[in-house]
């Protein structure tokens, strides 16, 4: 049985009943800034916008939703880059989790805190921060991102490495089910091997099998020293064995090793004068490291002692002094990230390989687009520590909206094509959402396949929550 989208005023009438005091929005100017994502590639006006703003709001919510077949697809800051949180063209109630953001406690004895879904990873950060701690999940869109986002994709970053995904931070979560039954897995314990660990199956389900409402996550000591170099190097090889020395050299006290190719550097440079060339002259390669530790290390002498011993491999480099210098080096990163399409679409991967295949993914790569699609710009850059790259494809700014899409389609076959060679995944980050779903299923063995149905099937017998992303949806099922 198909789910069948409420059109009637009259069902929107009752969600509105369902949450009072201005929870549902169903006004187009209301509903604009919930339809669009970060990227701007994907657009979806939802019937109407509810935006509990307790557990109980939720339950109710979902337990209303669940009785009249009304689909929803939870919402966090819009960052997710798989086309997963905006409503789908079948219609559907996006439920926002903004009015949920209330930090709920932290604890420095036990190094946790727990945070509701709608908490922006930065305020999260700020307040661990505040109580001398530290909540590892870091990258560029941290101002916008919401923690239940964090926990249903997973998310990674720039300290993966040191301290794990997001799912190896999480210690408890609090979820509504499907049809609003609220699963109180909220604990701070840090070793509990009573049964299943439920908590799991929901970090990184993109929304498909609950929708989160508060996660309880691990801190660590802030650190109290942070030291942070760019080097320039020949090759992707030269990094790889650089950050092989470096994890050995400094102890493990990484907490990032960035790479970024060439074009990279050059895109940051377009910005003008106060992005000038960051070392003497052009490499083909730079890596962005950090380490970090508490205070009775002395960090700055182990980073330089360290860039003595790899003079075979790194050709120059810069260190940083101050932290406003450290920064300085990271917006080269950041403004890479943000400039890279010229303000036009492009085409995004964030693949994985075994670290030790990573150099031999990058050349396989690289030759294939520079093969089958010639005018197109790679830019390759990437939390090589985790084998993680991200090497997307920009097109030529004169190529026509049906040659674009031709020459995304191309260029996302061939370096699957070389992940699949060296065994990797093709989401190694973002998630499958809807944009990844097509590879994502030609990919998965039956068994697989047939476990995951089995799940969403146990956790949403209905498919109401997020129907069609990750997996195709009920009725392409034929059910
Ligand atoms: C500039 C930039 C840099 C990025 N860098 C990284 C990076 O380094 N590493 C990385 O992993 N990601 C990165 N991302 C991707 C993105 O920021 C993350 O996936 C983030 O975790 C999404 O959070 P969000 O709140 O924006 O979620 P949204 O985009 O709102 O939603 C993402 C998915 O989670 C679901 N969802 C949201 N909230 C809930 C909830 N409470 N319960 C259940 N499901 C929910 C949605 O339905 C959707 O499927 C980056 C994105 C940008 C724009």
């Amino acid at each position: 049985m198909n789910v069948v989208p409420p059109t009637s005023a009259s069902l929107i009438a009752a969600l509105a009943g369902v949450l009072p005091n201005g929870g549902v929005l169903t006004e187009d100017e209301d509903l604009a800034r919930y339809s669009r994502d970060w990227s701007g590639d994907h657009v979806g006006r939802p019937l109407a916008v509810a935006r509990p703003s307790s557990v109980e709001e939720m339950s109710a919510l979902m337990r209303h939703c669940h009785a009249q077949r009304i689909p929803v697809v939870p919402q966090g800051g819009l960052t997710g880059l798989v086309g997963a949180a905006v409503a789908a063209d079948f219609g559907e109630v996006v439920i926002s989790l903004e009015r949920m953001n209330r930090i709920r406690s932290i604890s420095p004895i036990d190094f946790a805190m727990v945070v509701e879904a709608g908490c922006i990873l930065e305020d999260a950060k700020r307040a661990a921060e505040q109580s001398d701690c530290l909540l590892p999940i870091t990258f560029g869109a941290q101002g916008s991102c919401r923690i239940g986002g964090n926990v249903a994709t997973n998310a990674g970053g720039f300290n993966v490495l040191r301290y794990g995904m997001t799912r190896d931070l999480v210690l408890g979560l609090e979820v509504v089910l499907a049809d609003g039954r609220i699963w109180n897995g909220l604990k701070v314990l840090r070793k509990d091997n009573r049964g299943y660990d439920l908590k799991q199956i929901f970090i990184g389900s993109e929304g498909t099998l609950g929708i989160v409402t508060a996660a309880a996550l691990k801190l660590f000591p802030k650190p109290t020293q942070t030291e942070t170099a760019l080097v320039g190097l020949r090759s992707v090889e030269d990094a790889m064995a650089l950050y092989a020395r470096a994890r050995r050299d400094c102890s493990d006290l990484l907490t990032a090793f960035e790479l970024i190719l060439r074009g990279g550097i050059e895109i940051a440079m377009r910005e003008g004068a106060d992005f000038p060339d960051p070392l003497t002259r052009a490499y083909p390669v730079y890596v962005l490291i950090e380490i970090s530790a508490g205070g009775l290390i002395d960090l700055s002498a182990m980073l330089l002692g360290f860039l003595d011993r790899v003079t075979d491999l790194v050709e120059d480099g810069i260190v940083a002094s101050t932290r406003a210098q450290a920064e300085r080096l990271w917006l080269y990163r950041e403004i890479m990230v943000e400039r890279q399409g010229r303000g036009g679409r492009y085409l995004r991967t964030d693949v994985s390989v075994p670290i030790s295949k990573l150099a031999d993914f990058v050349a396989g790569a690289l030759a294939a687009l520079e093969r089958s699609c010639p005018e197109a710009l790679a830019v390759t850059y990437g939390h090589v520590g985790d084998g993680n790259i991200h090497l997307n494809v920009v097109p030529p700014e004169s190529m026509a909206p049906a040659a674009v899409e031709r020459l995304f389609e191309q260029a996302e076959a061939e370096i699957f094509a070389v992940v699949d060679r060296y065994g990797g995944s093709i989401s190694a980050e973002h998630g499958i959402g809807r944009v990844k779903q097509k590879a994502f299923l030609e990919r998965i063995d039956p068994v697989t396949l047939d476990i995951a149905a089995g799940i969403k099937q146990a956790f949403d017998p209905r498919h109401i929550l997020s129907n069609g992303r990750i997996l195709a949806t009920r009725a392409d099922h034929g059910l």
